[in-house]
């Protein structure tokens, strides 16, 4: 029996919605996957499954028999946003590959505030030789805020490094084992603990209505002094002129921001020029096409064979 096409959509430029297609072609020969335009009325009318990488809402509502939409992104809060209450499940990329180059680059910027990396670059502006003090990994407690898939990954690479690792939850981690040497604390009375205690924090949550604006300058005038902040996340779970003011009273030491409220980062924005903020274009967990498309491929076979749609996002708590 002919199987019903999978709608792909999305707001993705030509030569990068053919990567995808290309990717999930190769990883499941056994499906048609079509973009939304290419589709007729009889096709969207029976389309059981899309996926979708920022899709235009009125062309999902086109989708009527619509029983989960897979996500080619790890962070669904435009999704769950645009869709709405009402929209099928939503399934998020959950992508072993992703959480690895995720770990290492929290461990690349870890390293680069650790051995005082923005501070040689402000003196090499002035012709200064100052050796800065050594402080060892076993020495600096770098705190996580969220410990999902991609959190785990990177404390679990800190943790190997041999730093003190701390991470932050909403609810109570499991007792698994994987959480070997991450001292752990969960919902809002475990905050102000870690954010006092770590020398470098570094952001890894979903935003949501609880993450948005959560480190505001409250926050911000908890955690240590010269501590420094590395947000991988969302812009918007900063408050960005509490963050400039907190590196410019000096309270915090450095900040490394691959994430931005509005993206491409504005040319006119001061975060660009200051001189104690590293500005990254959303390069901390670049999308590997092949390993995407693996995921998404073995998530609809067990559909296929299974009919149960796989672990999706909770709509009412956003992640
Ligand atoms: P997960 O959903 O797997 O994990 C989210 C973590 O955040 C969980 O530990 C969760 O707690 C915690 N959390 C959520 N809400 C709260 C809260 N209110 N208070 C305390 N903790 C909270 O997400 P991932 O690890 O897969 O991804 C995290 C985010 O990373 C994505 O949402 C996305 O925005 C961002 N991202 C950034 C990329 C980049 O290139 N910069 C690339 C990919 C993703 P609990 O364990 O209790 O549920």
């Amino acid at each position: 029996m002919q199987r019903t096409p999978i709608a792909f959509l999305g707001s993705l430029d030509a030569a990068e919605e053919e990567r995808y297609r290309a990717a999930l072609s190769a990883a499941m020969p056994e499906e048609v996957v079509r973009p939304f335009r290419m589709l007729t009325q009889a096709e969207r009318a029976a389309v059981e499954i899309a996926i979708v990488a920022n899709p235009d809402p009125s062309e999902v509502a086109q989708l009527p028999r619509l029983a989960w939409i897979q996500s080619l992104w790890a962070g669904v809060e435009r999704l769950v946003r645009d869709l709405g209450p009402g929209a099928p499940p939503i399934v998020r990329l959950v992508d072993p590959e992703l959480a690895r180059t995720m770990a290492e680059a929290v461990l690349a910027w870890t390293y680069y505030l650790q051995r005082d990396m923005p501070a040689y670059r402000r003196q090499q502006e002035t012709g200064l030789w100052r050796q800065r003090p050594y402080r060892a990994p076993a020495d600096t407690t770098v705190g996580l805020l969220g410990l999902g898939a991609l959190g785990k990954a990177a404390a679990q690479r800190l943790v190997q490094a041999g730093f003190r690792v701390a991470a932050w939850t909403r609810s109570a981690p499991a007792e698994d084992g994987s959480l070997a040497g991450v001292a752990t604390a969960f919902g809002p009375d475990g905050l102000p603990d870690l954010l006092g205690r770590s020398d470098i924090v570094v952001c890894l949550l979903p935003l949501t209505a609880e993450t948005h604006g959560l480190l505001d300058a409250g926050r911000l005038a908890a955690m240590k002094p010269g501590a420094a902040l590395i947000n991988v996340a969302r812009g918007a779970i900063v408050v960005t002129d509490a963050l400039i003011a907190a590196l410019d009273t000096g309270h915090l030491e450095h900040a490394v921001l691959d994430v931005f409220e509005t993206e491409p980062l504005p040319t006119a924005s001061p975060l660009w020029r200051h001189p104690k903020i590293t500005v990254l274009p959303h390069v901390t967990g670049p999308t590997n096409h092949g390993s995407a498309a693996a995921v998404v491929a073995s998530n609809l076979r067990a559909y296929r064979e299974t009919r149960r749609v796989p672990a999706a996002v909770d709509v009412a708590r956003g992640y």
